[in-house]
């Protein structure tokens, strides 16, 4: 089976066509700057190389056609036509209370995303646009949303209600929602494979560690609580997002620097967590390097971002009543050794044993901690766009 899935954002769309039974990319790639000047369209059909070009796209529309047009192409293409291709899935931030799994779009699902984008004000308007846009070009396709915050809908009140006036739940539904949920339930179960368990029976921590950062408790392949909040800015330190802070630090900041809230959610998304705490850079290669330089700040940030991991580590261990599988990925759950050690270092009251040549070596799946350990500790690549894809599949009777 074939499914295209869309990611879609204000001024961007990213695309993949994957295939299903080989579980293999086919073609994959990126529409930049629509709308705007300038606009750029990248192209990677597997085993050849990427090609780039500028092509005006005036709206999304452009950009699905020229997606369409490329995957189709006689010469360039993967597919001889749009027949050859089961369905489309695109991924949707917020999906609020309504969406705890993936739907097939219709009217209604339009009308209820809508109804949740106050939520999600810079994300999910992309998403309807890319949405509308391709249910428009390719009218004979099955359309699936699949929801980023779907996977965390399994946690209780006492789990996703905030410590203020009940009122705000229950007019503006303020609660935590949790965010990479398609990946916190990829890796999960996963995480069960790997280890030869059924994943009823299993309680895992997954540590999905990229720009954005989340943490999630896995009890059974349900999420009990995860670190993400209302938005993704709550909870671990980020590439450029503060994680927890004392909410008072938002109004001293307004006070002394003279900003508005808003602004200062600016600073707290975009300008803090290892960008802000280091002055250097958002990317941990950057940071990790200057601090085996000798960079005191940097070496304070790597530890108190692995500090920061260990303790919700710590937390979800008391609200699981135990762990047997702590699960590393992302772009820095998945490559960056050190951090992993880092984080491991705090986990000996646990029972958590690393195997440092499994940890440094490799780039699979694979179990990282040594045969004594308690709980296992892995590394599973996070496969979000494969995942989109059998989400979507579950959802058409073919
Ligand atoms: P993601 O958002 O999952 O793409 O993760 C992006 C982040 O992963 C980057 O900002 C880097 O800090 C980090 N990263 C990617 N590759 C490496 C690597 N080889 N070593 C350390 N960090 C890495």
């Amino acid at each position: 089976m074939k499914v295209l899935v869309i990611n879609c954002g204000s001024s961007s769309l990213k695309y993949q066509l994957i295939d299903t039974d080989k579980d293999t990319v086919m073609a994959k790639g990126l529409c930049e700057r629509i709308g705007i000047d300038g606009s750029n369209f990248e192209y990677k059909r597997d085993g050849h190389d990427k090609t780039q070009k500028l092509v005006e796209m005036k709206d999304h529309k452009d950009a699905v056609s020229i997606v369409i047009n490329t995957l189709t192409d006689k010469e360039a293409g993967v597919v001889g036509s749009l027949d050859e291709i089961d369905a489309v899935g695109h991924r949707v931030v917020h999906g609020g209370e309504r969406f705890n799994k993936a739907v097939l779009i219709n009217d209604e699902v339009i009308k209820a995303i809508e109804d949740v984008s106050d939520l999600a004000p810079l994300h999910n308007p992309g998403a309807l646009i890319g949405i509308r846009a391709c249910m428009e070009l390719m009218p004979s396709l099955p359309h699936a949303a699949v929801f980023d915050t779907a996977f965390h809908q399994t946690m209780g009140p006492e789990a996703y209600l905030y410590a203020i006036p009940r009122e705000y739940y229950e007019k503006y539904k303020i609660r935590r929602y949790g965010f990479h949920g398609t990946s916190h339930a990829y890796v999960s179960e996963r995480t069960a494979k790997v280890l030869g368990r059924d994943i009823s029976g299993l309680k895992t921590v997954v540590c999905h560690l990229g720009n954005g950062a989340s943490i999630s408790a896995v009890k059974n392949g349900k999420c009990v609580d995860t670190s993400m909040g209302l938005t993704p800015l709550e909870g671990l330190i980020m590439g450029t997002r503060s994680g927890d802070i004392d909410p008072a630090v938002i109004t001293f900041l307004m006070r002394k620097e003279n900003l508005t809230g808003e602004q200062v959610l600016d600073i707290l998304n975009k300008k803090s967590g290892v960008l802000g705490m280091t002055g250097i850079s958002s990317d941990f290669r950057d940071i990790a390097k200057a601090a085996a330089e000798g960079n005191e700040t940097a070496e304070i940030t790597l530890e108190a971002y692995a500090r920061r991991v260990a303790k919700y580590i710590g937390a979800y261990a008391a609200a699981m009543n135990g762990i047997d599988a702590i699960a590393f990925t992302a772009g820095i759950g998945e490559n960056h050794a050190g951090i992993r050690k880092r984080v491991c270092n705090y986990l000996g009251f646990l029972g958590v044993e690393l195997d440092d040549d499994a940890n440094e070596n490799g780039s699979d799946e694979r179990v990282i901690s040594s045969g004594g350990s308690a709980p296992a500790v892995l590394v599973i690549p996070t496969n979000e766009e494969l995942s989109i894809a059998l989400q979507t599949l579950k959802l058409i009777d073919k």
